[in-house]
C-alpha cells in the first residue's frame, strides 16, 4: 500500500486477549507505514477479557489462566517482542507431579502419560489408579491394527474404545475437565486431539503410535550429534502475573484508540464496509475483527448472515470459578510434593481441581508463602456460579479439609466467577468451522478471533488476533475505504 492510499478504518471488537493481540498487528502495520486507524471497543471496565492477576500480600493472584503451554510459542513470542521477556517464568518441572482423587486418596499420574496413553510398562503396570482388568486392556491395546477413517466422536468414546471405560473416568475425564472445563463425553476428538487421530489411522494402536514418536525423537537427536538438553518447561507465566500482557500492549497503542464499557450493540454490512452502533453512535468502518465470545458474535452477526450467527451462537460454552486461598507455607506441611490434584466427576465433588501455586511456580510468591487456587463449576454446574462468596468458600475449604487435611484458615480468600467463558469443541466442531469459515470469506472485511475457533488456550487466542489483523489488512486493501463520520 502506497502512502497515498486513503487511511483505513478497522474496528476490533472485544478486548480480551485476542482482541489485544490484533490491535497490537495493526499498530506495528501502522507504525511500518500502512495507512491504517482502528479502534478497540471493550464492553467492560478494563482490558483483558478473562486474564486478570491481582496481588494481596505480596502475593501474585491469577484471577483466571495462571500460565500458557510453552510449546505453543505465539505467548512467549509476544512477551519478548513486548519487551517482558524478563517476566516469563518457566513451570517447577523438577516438582511436577500431579495427583488423582479416587475416594480419599491422591494417587499420582503414572509416568509415561504421553497425551493421556501410557508408554511405560512398569509405572502403568504398578500404578494403583487402574484396576488389573483395565491394566490387561491398555497391554493388548499395543496390537490394536490401523485403523480405517471414522467420524468424529467425543474424545471419552475414542478412549473407551482402546483404554476402557475406568481410563476415561480417571485419566480422560479429569485432565479434559482441568484443560477445557469440559465434559469428554462431548468434545470432539478430532478438534480436541487431532493427534491421537492421526495415530490411530496410521498405527491402531495409540501406545505404539507413542513409543514410535519417541524413537524417532531419539534418533533424530542421535543423527544430529546433538546432545539431549533439558526439555523445556510444560508452562509459562509472568513473574508479575499474565495480567502483565494486556498492559504491555495497552500501553503501547495510541491513546484513543481503545474505548472501555463500550457495548457493541449492533452491526450491519453496509455499502464499502460496516456499520456498528454503541450507545454513543453509530461508526463506519473498512473492516471489523470480531474477538468476541462466539454467542456474542453470532447474535450481533445474525442480521447480517443468518446461517453464520446461528453456527457461532451454537458454539457451546462453559462457565468456571476460581477460589484463591493464601496460606504461610507452615500451614501447608500436609500437602503431598507435587502440583495439585485432579477430581474425576466419578467422584461427585464440587471441586474439579486445585493447584499448589507455591510448588509449580518456584520463586513466584514470597518466601513463607503458599498458595491453593481451586477450581469449581466446569460443564453441568453452573449452579454455583449463583453461589454466595461465602457458600463457595465453605464448599472449597470442606473440601480441602476432606481430601488434604487442611483444617488451617487461610489469610485471605479471592473468588472470580467465569461465566460462558470457555469454549466447548464439541463433536462436530470442525465441521461447524468450515461451515463459518465459508460464510466469513464472502463478507469481506469481517474477520473472527478468539477461542472459540481454533484453540481456547492464551496462545492460540493471541494467533487468531495476529491473523485476524493480517487478514483484514489484506481485505481492506482491494476495498474501497469507508468515509468516516465522526
Ligand atoms: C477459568 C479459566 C482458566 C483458564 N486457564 C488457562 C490457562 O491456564 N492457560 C491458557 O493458555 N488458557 C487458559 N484459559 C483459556 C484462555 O484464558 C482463554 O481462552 C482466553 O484468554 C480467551 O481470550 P479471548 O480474547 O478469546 O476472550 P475473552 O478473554 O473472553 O475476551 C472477550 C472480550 O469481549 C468482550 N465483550 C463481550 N461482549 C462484548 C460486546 N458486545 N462489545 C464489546 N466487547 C464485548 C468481553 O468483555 C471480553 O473482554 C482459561 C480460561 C478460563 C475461563
Amino acid at each position: 500500500m502506497t502512502s497515498t492510499s486513503p487511511t483505513r478504518r478497522i474496528a476490533i471488537l472485544g478486548g480480551g486477549i485476542a482482541g489485544l493481540s490484533a490491535a497490537w498487528t495493526l499498530e506495528k502495520a501502522r507504525r511500518a507505514g500502512h495507512p491504517v486507524d482502528f479502534r478497540l471497543y471493550e464492553a467492560a471496565d478494563r482490558l483483558g477479557g478473562v486474564i486478570n492477576s491481582d496481588t494481596v500480600d505480596g502475593c501474585v493472584i491469577e484471577c483466571c489462566p495462571d500460565s500458557f503451554p510453552t510449546e505453543k510459542p505465539a505467548a512467549a513470542a509476544l512477551c519478548r517482542e513486548l519487551g517482558i521477556a524478563d517476566q516469563l517464568l518457566g513451570s517447577n518441572d523438577a516438582e511436577r507431579k500431579t495427583y488423582i482423587l479416587v475416594g480419599k486418596r491422591l494417587i499420582p499420574l503414572p509416568d509415561g502419560l504421553m497425551f493421556m496413553v501410557p508408554t511405560k510398562l512398569l509405572p502403568t503396570a504398578l500404578t494403583p489408579l487402574f484396576s488389573w482388568s483395565t491394566k490387561v486392556r491398555m497391554a493388548r491395546e499395543y496390537l490394536f491394527p490401523p485403523a480405517a477413517a471414522t467420524e468424529d466422536e467425543s474424545v471419552a468414546a475414542m478412549t473407551r474404545r482402546h483404554f476402557g471405560q475406568q481410563t476415561v473416568d480417571r485419566l480422560v475425564s479429569p485432565l479434559l475437565s482441568g484443560v477445557y472445563g469440559g465434559d469428554a463425553t462431548q468434545l470432539s476428538v478430532r478438534a480436541v486431539l487431532p493427534r491421537m487421530v492421526e495415530m490411530e489411522q496410521k498405527y491402531g494402536s495409540l501406545s505404539r503410535a507413542m513409543l514410535a514418536g519417541r524413537r524417532r525423537m531419539a534418533e533424530a537427536a542421535k543423527q544430529s550429534g546433538r546432545k539431549p538438553g533439558p526439555p523445556p518447561s510444560l508452562f509459562t507465566t509472568l513473574r508479575g502475573g499474565m495480567r502483565l500482557m494486556v498492559d504491555a500492549i495497552a500501553a503501547l497503542l495510541p491513546s484513543g484508540t481503545v474505548h472501555l464499557s463500550t457495548p457493541i450493540q449492533s452491526l450491519a454490512q453496509t455499502s464499502g464496509g460496516w456499520t456498528l452502533e454503541t450507545a454513543f453512535g453509530t461508526e463506519r468502518f473498512d473492516a471489523v475483527i470480531l474477538a468476541l465470545p462466539a454467542w456474542v458474535a453470532g447474535s450481533l452477526l445474525r442480521s447480517v448472515d443468518r446461517t453464520l450467527g446461528d453456527a457461532l451462537s451454537g458454539v457451546p460454552y462453559s462457565s468456571s470459578i476460581t477460589v484463591n486461598f493464601g496460606y504461610n507455607l507452615d500451614q501447608l506441611t500436609m500437602l503431598p510434593p507435587g502440583f495439585g490434584y485432579l477430581v474425576p466427576a466419578i467422584e461427585q465433588r464440587r471441586m474439579l481441581a486445585c493447584t499448589f501455586v507455591h510448588a509449580k511456580f518456584a520463586g513466584r510468591l514470597p518466601p513463607g508463602k503458599g498458595m491453593l487456587r481451586c477450581f469449581l463449576g466446569g460443564a453441568g454446574n453452573d449452579q454455583l456460579l449463583d453461589e454466595s462468596d461465602a457458600g463457595l468458600t465453605a464448599i472449597a475449604q470442606r473440601e480441602l479439609s476432606d481430601v488434604l487435611g487442611l483444617s488451617a484458615p487461610p489469610s485471605f480468600v479471592r473468588i472470580h466467577r467465569w461465566r460462558q467463558s470457555m469454549a466447548q469443541y464439541g463433536v462436530g466442531h470442525l465441521e461447524r468451522m468450515q461451515q463459518v469459515r465459508a460464510s466469513v470469506a464472502a463478507l469481506p472485511g469481517l474477520a473472527l478471533a478468539g477461542n472459540a475457533y481454533q484453540g481456547i488456550g492464551v496462545p492460540d487466542c493471541i494467533r487468531t488476533g495476529q491473523e485476524a489483523a493480517e487478514t483484514v489488512l489484506r481485505s481492506i486493501q482491494t476495498e474501497p475505504a469507508a468515509v468516516a463520520k465522526r
